[in-house]
């Protein structure tokens, strides 16, 4: 708590006494806290991609009897490396861009069943290499006011989700159907489950339940983060139903009609 005295004064500019002013800077203090993990956080994920590449290739630089399979390794990495670190920087800009105030999304009357299987068709090659089969159930006529190509990010940063998290023999059913109102599209594997009491904390930005497996997936942490508010920037709503080494669901809702009429 902040408080401020305030001095007020009769017609004559005589002291009349003092108001208390107290501030509940609890949640300022919060609103700080958060932005300096965030900035924490952002150093940290940087650091690790860029001492890896610089250790590699200096390592390569600095002796000339590496042998050609070692050093095909070595490149190998440092472009992995890079490549973590193109989606990092690309992931931060458009949650930078999504937090903004004045971000706007760009809204037509779309054709959602087209996006699901587009979507479906850019990812069927990472599920292949997988073994993760993909199971389309989606309407024809399924249309809404929205951003297309925020939409499209949202249903493929579930699809790779799903397939990262998949276990063998990984089954990805993608459904969407609508009633008078909303839009409903989900995604649900048969994968490895998030832990009941951690549900909570996915969408946060950075969170991972598995760091490693996350890495290794090519997972940045801040793919929720951007699906909730871009979902939210629709006015729609994204749940989870998930349980840990069963699989997960997860739902967006999205309203037929945003601002424009049919
Ligand atoms: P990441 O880039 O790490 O996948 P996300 O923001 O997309 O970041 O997801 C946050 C975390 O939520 C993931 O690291 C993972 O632990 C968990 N998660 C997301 N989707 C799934 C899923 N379909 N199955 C299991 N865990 C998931």
């Amino acid at each position: 708590i902040e408080i401020v005295a305030v001095p007020f004064f009769n017609e004559s500019r005589e002291l009349r006494g003092l108001v208390f002013v107290f501030h509940d800077i609890s949640e300022l203090k919060q609103v700080e806290q958060i932005r300096k993990d965030f900035v924490a956080n952002v150093s940290h994920e940087l650091k690790t991609p860029v001492t890896s590449i610089k250790g590699f290739a200096e390592t390569m630089l600095d002796d000339d009897s590496i042998d050609p399979e070692m050093l095909r390794k070595f490149l190998t990495i440092i472009y992995k490396e890079s490549d973590r670190l193109q989606s990092l920087i690309h992931d931060l800009l458009e949650l930078s861009k999504l937090e903004r105030d004045e971000f706007k999304i760009n809204l037509n009357r779309i054709n959602f069943s087209s996006i699901v299987r587009e979507s479906v068709t850019i990812v069927k090659d990472m599920a292949n290499k997988r073994n993760v089969e993909l199971i389309l159930d989606v309407n024809d006529d399924l249309n809404l006011t929205g951003d297309e190509q925020r939409l499209k990010q949202v249903i493929l940063n579930l699809l790779y989700n799903a397939i990262s998290y998949s276990k063998k023999d990984g089954k990805v059913h993608v459904s969407a159907y609508k009633n008078q109102q909303w839009l409903t599209l989900t995604v649900k594997d048969n994968g490895i489950g998030i832990p009941e009491s951690l549900i909570g904390r996915i969408f946060e930005r950075f969170y991972r339940v598995d760091q490693g497996r996350s890495r290794e997936t090519g997972g940045t942490g801040l793919g929720l983060a951007i699906v909730k508010h871009i979902v939210e920037a629709h006015d729609g709503f994204i749940e989870v139903d998930s349980q840990y080494g069963v699989g997960s669901t997860f739902t967006i809702n999205l309203p037929i009609t945003h601002g424009l009429t049919n």
